[in-house]
């Protein structure tokens, strides 16, 4: 799996302290750049955040190149509603060059299970490829491609949409990949936006958590890693 920053809003934190500025200022436009210079980001964003003011971070955008991800995940990610997505199409690029699956680590532990799932994949692979040189439509001939087919997909989120995803999908609830791949997007991000994304992750990074019954029970270590991300 790779994980790239692709773009992002320039200055996403001065973008977004310009936004809320403005809602509590009797400024000119013109001159929100001035009453923006020089102040702790930290403190004035932190606590428009602390509030609940969260429209403003919808000023902030971010746009990720994730490859070597399965459908599976790519699944899940599609599910959130609020981002903009391009993803290599199945009916139109030969997957027949391509042999990328990813094999989960519970599988890949288990060797019997692991020869298996790689023979199983390679006769799919095989049938694939004679089904598109005997004339199949290559979006016919997918319909026999599993879950574990690799994808790449171009993701752009506004950084009230990346907390509202890292919050559910870097949470131990959320499946392995899903929360391999939340995990590095929120490690980029934090680079860009500290202040912003301080305390984003799952719910039990900002206070507690939030999942019941369901709960992995390690809010100190989850805690504590995603403070040292
Ligand atoms: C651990 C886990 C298990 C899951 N299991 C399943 C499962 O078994 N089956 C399944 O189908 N899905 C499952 N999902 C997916 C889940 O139901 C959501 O579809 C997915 O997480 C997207 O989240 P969302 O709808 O909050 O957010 P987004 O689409 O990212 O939207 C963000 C927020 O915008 C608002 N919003 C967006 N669209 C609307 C709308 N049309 N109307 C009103 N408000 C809206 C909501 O407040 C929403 O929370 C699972 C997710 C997780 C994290």
């Amino acid at each position: 799996m790779k994980v790239t920053l692709l773009n992002c809003t320039p200055d996403p934190e001065k973008t977004v302290s310009l936004a809320a500025k403005l809602c509590y200022s009797d400024s000119a436009i013109g001159e929100l750049e001035d009453r923006v210079k020089g102040i702790s980001y930290e403190n004035f964003l932190g606590k428009i955040i602390k509030m609940g003011h969260l429209s403003v971070l919808e000023h902030a955008s971010f746009t990720f190149g994730i490859e070597g991800i399965s459908r599976t995940t790519s699944h899940q990610l599609v599910r959130h509603r609020l981002a903009s997505y391009s993803q290599q199409s199945q009916r139109y690029v030969d997957l027949g060059r391509a042999n990328e699956y990813v094999l989960p680590p519970s599988i890949e532990s288990d060797a019997g299970a692991a020869k298996r799932f790689n023979d199983l994949i390679a006769r799919i692979h095989e049938l694939y490829k004679e089904m598109v040189s005997s004339g199949i439509p290559r979006e016919d001939a997918r319909y026999i491609l599993p879950n574990a087919a690799c994808t790449k997909i171009i993701v752009t989120m506004n950084a009230r949409e990346l907390l509202h995803f890292f919050t559910l999908r870097c949470c131990e609830r959320a499946q392995w990949e899903i929360r391999k791949m939340s995990t590095e997007m929120l490690r980029l991000v934090k680079r860009k936006a500290p202040t912003i994304f301080r305390d984003a992750g799952p719910s039990c990074v900002a206070g507690p958590c939030s999942e019941g019954e369901m709960t992995c029970g390690r809010p100190k270590e989850i805690r504590d890693k995603f403070k040292r991300l």
